[in-house]
Protein backbone atom coordinates (compact mmCIF):
# COMPACT_ATOMS: atom_id res chain seq x y z
CA UNK A 1 0.00 0.00 0.00
CA UNK A 2 1.16 3.92 -0.92
CA UNK A 3 2.39 5.84 2.13
CA UNK A 4 -0.24 6.81 4.65
CA UNK A 5 -1.38 10.55 4.63
CA UNK A 6 -2.62 10.71 8.27
CA UNK A 7 -0.63 8.90 11.24
CA UNK A 8 -1.31 9.06 14.57
CA UNK A 9 1.94 7.52 16.30
CA UNK A 10 1.25 6.71 20.40
CA UNK A 11 -0.89 10.10 20.71
CA UNK A 12 -2.48 10.83 24.07
CA UNK A 13 -3.86 13.86 24.55
CA UNK A 14 -4.96 14.52 28.61
CA UNK A 15 -6.99 18.08 29.49
CA UNK A 16 -5.78 19.72 33.10
CA UNK A 17 -8.67 20.48 34.90
CA UNK A 18 -8.84 21.51 38.46
CA UNK A 19 -11.41 19.08 39.17
CA UNK A 20 -8.73 15.98 37.82
CA UNK A 21 -7.53 15.51 34.30
CA UNK A 22 -9.25 14.17 31.73
CA UNK A 23 -7.37 11.49 29.84
CA UNK A 24 -9.18 11.90 26.36
CA UNK A 25 -7.09 9.83 23.90
CA UNK A 26 -4.39 7.41 25.02
CA UNK A 27 -2.06 5.12 22.77
CA UNK A 28 -3.85 6.37 19.81
CA UNK A 29 -2.08 4.70 16.74
CA UNK A 30 -3.84 4.70 13.25
CA UNK A 31 -2.61 4.87 9.50
CA UNK A 32 -4.89 6.28 6.99
CA UNK A 33 -4.25 5.97 3.33
CA UNK A 34 -4.46 8.53 0.10
CA UNK A 35 -8.40 8.39 -0.99
CA UNK A 36 -9.64 6.47 1.88
CA UNK A 37 -13.19 6.88 3.09
CA UNK A 38 -12.55 6.22 6.99
CA UNK A 39 -15.21 6.66 9.41
CA UNK A 40 -14.79 6.23 12.99
CA UNK A 41 -17.30 5.48 15.62
CA UNK A 42 -17.29 4.88 19.54
CA UNK A 43 -18.97 5.92 22.92
CA UNK A 44 -19.76 9.54 23.35
CA UNK A 45 -16.69 11.33 25.03
CA UNK A 46 -14.13 8.98 23.95
CA UNK A 47 -12.00 11.51 21.93
CA UNK A 48 -13.24 11.14 18.69
CA UNK A 49 -13.44 15.28 18.27
CA UNK A 50 -10.19 15.49 20.07
CA UNK A 51 -8.61 13.27 17.47
CA UNK A 52 -9.44 14.84 14.53
CA UNK A 53 -8.67 18.65 16.11
CA UNK A 54 -4.90 17.41 16.09
CA UNK A 55 -5.21 16.33 13.12
CA UNK A 56 -5.85 20.57 11.86
CA UNK A 57 -3.69 22.03 14.83
CA UNK A 58 -6.37 22.99 16.73
CA UNK A 59 -5.49 21.01 19.65
CA UNK A 60 -1.81 19.21 20.14
CA UNK A 61 -1.06 16.00 21.34
CA UNK A 62 0.46 16.10 25.00
CA UNK A 63 2.69 13.24 23.82
CA UNK A 64 2.94 11.24 20.62
CA UNK A 65 2.70 13.09 17.34
CA UNK A 66 0.08 13.39 14.57
CA UNK A 67 1.96 12.96 11.05
CA UNK A 68 0.79 14.93 7.78
CA UNK A 69 2.34 12.70 4.93
CA UNK A 70 4.92 11.36 7.26
CA UNK A 71 5.92 14.90 8.94
CA UNK A 72 4.52 16.79 11.91
CA UNK A 73 1.16 18.06 10.92
CA UNK A 74 2.25 22.00 11.39
CA UNK A 75 0.88 24.44 9.36
CA UNK A 76 -1.30 22.04 7.08
CA UNK A 77 -4.75 23.63 7.40
CA UNK A 78 -4.47 24.33 3.89
CA UNK A 79 -4.48 20.61 3.03
CA UNK A 80 -7.17 20.09 5.47
CA UNK A 81 -11.18 20.80 5.41
CA UNK A 82 -13.30 20.48 8.11
CA UNK A 83 -16.67 20.10 8.28
CA UNK A 84 -18.57 20.07 11.62
CA UNK A 85 -22.20 19.57 12.74
CA UNK A 86 -22.27 23.60 13.19
CA UNK A 87 -22.38 24.66 9.00
CA UNK A 88 -20.70 27.79 10.59
CA UNK A 89 -21.86 29.61 7.31
CA UNK A 90 -20.87 33.73 7.02
CA UNK A 91 -24.67 35.29 7.46
CA UNK A 92 -23.81 37.94 5.90
CA UNK A 93 -22.59 36.31 2.51
CA UNK A 94 -25.14 34.24 -0.05
CA UNK A 95 -24.88 31.12 -0.53
CA UNK A 96 -22.28 31.53 -3.35
CA UNK A 97 -19.58 33.44 -1.69
CA UNK A 98 -19.85 31.32 1.14
CA UNK A 99 -18.69 28.88 -1.33
CA UNK A 100 -16.24 30.68 -2.89
CA UNK A 101 -14.91 31.99 0.52
CA UNK A 102 -11.94 28.97 0.25
CA UNK A 103 -11.14 30.08 -2.73
CA UNK A 104 -10.66 33.49 -2.34
CA UNK A 105 -8.52 32.85 1.02
CA UNK A 106 -6.04 30.71 -0.99
CA UNK A 107 -5.70 32.71 -3.83
CA UNK A 108 -7.31 30.27 -6.42
CA UNK A 109 -8.74 31.48 -9.84
CA UNK A 110 -10.10 35.05 -10.60
CA UNK A 111 -13.46 35.85 -9.25
CA UNK A 112 -15.07 34.95 -12.29
CA UNK A 113 -13.10 31.27 -12.42
CA UNK A 114 -14.27 31.25 -8.64
CA UNK A 115 -17.74 31.92 -9.57
CA UNK A 116 -18.07 29.48 -12.03
CA UNK A 117 -16.58 26.57 -9.80
CA UNK A 118 -18.56 27.41 -7.16
CA UNK A 119 -21.55 27.51 -8.89
CA UNK A 120 -20.39 24.36 -10.74
CA UNK A 121 -20.64 22.80 -7.62
CA UNK A 122 -23.80 24.08 -5.99
CA UNK A 123 -25.50 22.77 -9.46
CA UNK A 124 -23.95 19.18 -8.36
CA UNK A 125 -26.12 19.29 -5.15
CA UNK A 126 -28.73 20.50 -6.20
CA UNK A 127 -28.79 24.55 -4.92
CA UNK A 128 -27.93 26.26 -8.06
CA UNK A 129 -31.39 28.47 -7.97
CA UNK A 130 -29.96 29.36 -4.59
CA UNK A 131 -27.00 31.34 -4.76
CA UNK A 132 -27.89 34.57 -3.89
CA UNK A 133 -29.58 33.19 -0.63
CA UNK A 134 -28.73 33.85 2.55
CA UNK A 135 -28.07 31.19 5.51
CA UNK A 136 -31.43 32.26 6.95
CA UNK A 137 -33.33 31.43 4.18
CA UNK A 138 -31.87 27.50 3.57
CA UNK A 139 -33.30 24.51 5.29
CA UNK A 140 -30.50 22.36 7.17
CA UNK A 141 -29.97 20.17 4.88
CA UNK A 142 -29.36 23.12 2.45
CA UNK A 143 -27.38 24.30 4.95
CA UNK A 144 -25.25 21.28 5.04
CA UNK A 145 -25.32 20.87 1.40
CA UNK A 146 -23.15 24.32 0.98
CA UNK A 147 -21.33 23.40 4.17
CA UNK A 148 -19.67 20.37 1.99
CA UNK A 149 -19.44 22.19 -1.61
CA UNK A 150 -17.76 24.47 0.17
CA UNK A 151 -14.91 22.75 1.88
CA UNK A 152 -14.95 20.54 -1.41
CA UNK A 153 -14.36 23.92 -3.64
CA UNK A 154 -11.24 24.15 -2.71
CA UNK A 155 -10.30 20.68 -2.97
CA UNK A 156 -8.04 19.95 0.28
CA UNK A 157 -6.47 16.76 0.16
CA UNK A 158 -8.06 15.44 3.44
CA UNK A 159 -11.60 16.41 4.41
CA UNK A 160 -12.52 15.64 8.50
CA UNK A 161 -15.95 15.39 9.07
CA UNK A 162 -17.77 15.44 12.61
CA UNK A 163 -20.80 14.13 12.69
CA UNK A 164 -21.57 16.51 9.79
CA UNK A 165 -25.14 14.80 9.67
CA UNK A 166 -25.73 14.82 13.33
CA UNK A 167 -28.63 17.35 13.50
CA UNK A 168 -30.97 16.01 9.83
CA UNK A 169 -33.69 13.91 9.87
CA UNK A 170 -33.24 10.35 8.64
CA UNK A 171 -34.22 11.22 4.80
CA UNK A 172 -32.60 14.11 4.82
CA UNK A 173 -29.14 12.49 5.79
CA UNK A 174 -29.66 9.60 3.60
CA UNK A 175 -29.53 12.15 0.47
CA UNK A 176 -26.29 13.97 1.95
CA UNK A 177 -24.88 10.33 2.14
CA UNK A 178 -25.84 9.55 -1.44
CA UNK A 179 -24.35 12.78 -2.28
CA UNK A 180 -21.29 12.54 -0.91
CA UNK A 181 -20.30 9.35 -1.91
CA UNK A 182 -21.05 10.00 -5.68
CA UNK A 183 -18.86 13.75 -4.91
CA UNK A 184 -16.00 11.37 -3.53
CA UNK A 185 -16.51 8.05 -5.52
CA UNK A 186 -15.73 10.23 -9.18
CA UNK A 187 -12.14 10.58 -8.24
CA UNK A 188 -11.62 9.11 -4.43
CA UNK A 189 -8.39 11.04 -4.64
CA UNK A 190 -9.82 12.83 -1.46
CA UNK A 191 -9.05 11.12 1.84
CA UNK A 192 -12.04 11.34 4.21
CA UNK A 193 -12.53 10.97 7.75
CA UNK A 194 -15.79 10.91 9.16
CA UNK A 195 -17.07 10.50 12.95
CA UNK A 196 -20.70 9.23 13.45
CA UNK A 197 -22.54 7.45 15.76
CA UNK A 198 -24.63 6.15 13.17
CA UNK A 199 -23.49 2.57 12.74
CA UNK A 200 -25.00 1.89 9.62
CA UNK A 201 -24.15 5.43 8.28
CA UNK A 202 -20.78 4.61 9.13
CA UNK A 203 -20.62 0.77 7.13
CA UNK A 204 -22.78 2.26 3.92
CA UNK A 205 -19.47 4.75 3.43
CA UNK A 206 -16.71 3.54 4.77
CA UNK A 207 -13.75 1.62 3.28
CA UNK A 208 -12.71 0.46 6.93
CA UNK A 209 -14.64 1.94 10.16
CA UNK A 210 -12.74 2.13 13.26
CA UNK A 211 -14.35 1.43 16.59
CA UNK A 212 -12.67 3.57 18.92
CA UNK A 213 -12.64 2.49 22.77
CA UNK A 214 -14.43 4.31 25.66
CA UNK A 215 -12.17 6.84 27.61
CA UNK A 216 -9.07 7.06 27.03
CA UNK A 217 -10.03 6.57 23.56
CA UNK A 218 -8.14 4.55 21.58
CA UNK A 219 -8.44 2.08 18.50
CA UNK A 220 -10.63 -1.18 19.55
CA UNK A 221 -10.75 -2.32 16.19
CA UNK A 222 -10.77 -1.70 12.40
CA UNK A 223 -13.39 -3.04 10.50
CA UNK A 224 -12.68 -3.40 6.53
CA UNK A 225 -15.84 -2.63 4.54
CA UNK A 226 -15.72 -5.05 1.68
CA UNK A 227 -19.11 -4.16 -0.13
CA UNK A 228 -18.34 -3.23 -4.00
CA UNK A 229 -18.41 0.61 -4.69
CA UNK A 230 -20.58 2.22 -6.56
CA UNK A 231 -23.01 1.56 -3.53
CA UNK A 232 -26.59 2.22 -3.31
CA UNK A 233 -27.18 3.96 -0.29
CA UNK A 234 -30.66 3.09 0.04
CA UNK A 235 -30.28 -0.49 -0.13
CA UNK A 236 -26.52 -1.33 0.74
CA UNK A 237 -28.35 -2.61 4.08
CA UNK A 238 -29.83 -5.30 2.74
CA UNK A 239 -26.98 -7.06 1.32
CA UNK A 240 -26.03 -10.08 3.52
CA UNK A 241 -22.60 -9.23 4.16
CA UNK A 242 -23.24 -5.65 4.91
CA UNK A 243 -25.38 -7.40 7.85
CA UNK A 244 -22.33 -9.06 8.88
CA UNK A 245 -20.19 -6.42 9.23
CA UNK A 246 -22.80 -4.36 11.21
CA UNK A 247 -23.17 -7.20 13.57
CA UNK A 248 -19.25 -7.17 14.19
CA UNK A 249 -18.90 -3.78 14.35
CA UNK A 250 -22.06 -3.65 16.89
CA UNK A 251 -20.65 -6.42 19.28
CA UNK A 252 -16.95 -4.55 19.75
CA UNK A 253 -18.80 -0.95 20.26
CA UNK A 254 -21.79 -2.09 22.76
CA UNK A 255 -18.36 -3.85 24.60
CA UNK A 256 -17.41 -0.55 25.10
CA UNK A 257 -20.54 1.10 25.45
CA UNK A 258 -21.09 -1.14 28.35
CA UNK A 259 -17.91 -0.43 30.06
CA UNK A 260 -18.25 3.59 29.19
CA UNK A 261 -21.04 3.97 31.76
CA UNK A 262 -19.43 1.03 33.97
P1 LIG B 1 -16.23 12.72 21.47
O1 LIG B 1 -16.07 13.61 20.30
O2 LIG B 1 -15.73 11.33 21.25
O3 LIG B 1 -17.63 12.70 22.02
P2 LIG B 1 -14.43 14.64 22.71
O4 LIG B 1 -13.19 14.46 21.93
O5 LIG B 1 -15.26 15.82 22.43
O6 LIG B 1 -15.31 13.29 22.65
O7 LIG B 1 -14.05 14.70 24.27
C1 LIG B 1 -13.28 13.70 24.92
C2 LIG B 1 -13.09 14.07 26.38
O8 LIG B 1 -12.27 15.20 26.49
C3 LIG B 1 -14.39 14.40 27.10
O9 LIG B 1 -14.33 13.88 28.39
C4 LIG B 1 -14.40 15.90 27.12
O10 LIG B 1 -15.07 16.37 28.25
C5 LIG B 1 -12.93 16.25 27.17
N1 LIG B 1 -12.63 17.50 26.47
C6 LIG B 1 -12.75 17.71 25.14
N2 LIG B 1 -12.37 18.94 24.79
C7 LIG B 1 -11.99 19.55 25.95
C8 LIG B 1 -11.49 20.85 26.29
N3 LIG B 1 -11.26 21.76 25.35
N4 LIG B 1 -11.21 21.10 27.59
C9 LIG B 1 -11.41 20.17 28.53
N5 LIG B 1 -11.88 18.94 28.30
C10 LIG B 1 -12.17 18.62 27.02
MG1 LIG C 1 -17.46 14.79 19.30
Amino acid sequence: MADPVISFRQVSRVFRAQRGDVVALSDLNLDIYEGEFVTVVGPSGCGKSTALNTIVGLLEPSTGEVLFRGKPTVGICHEVGYVTQADNLFPWRTVLENVTFGLEMRGIGNKAERQERGMALLKRVGLEDFHSHYRHELSGGMRQRVNIVRTLAYDPKVILLDEPFGPLDAQTRLQLQDLLLKLWGERRETTLIFITHDLTEAIALADRVVVMTARPGRIREVVKVNLRRPRDIYTIHTDPKFREIYDKVWAHLADEMRQAVA
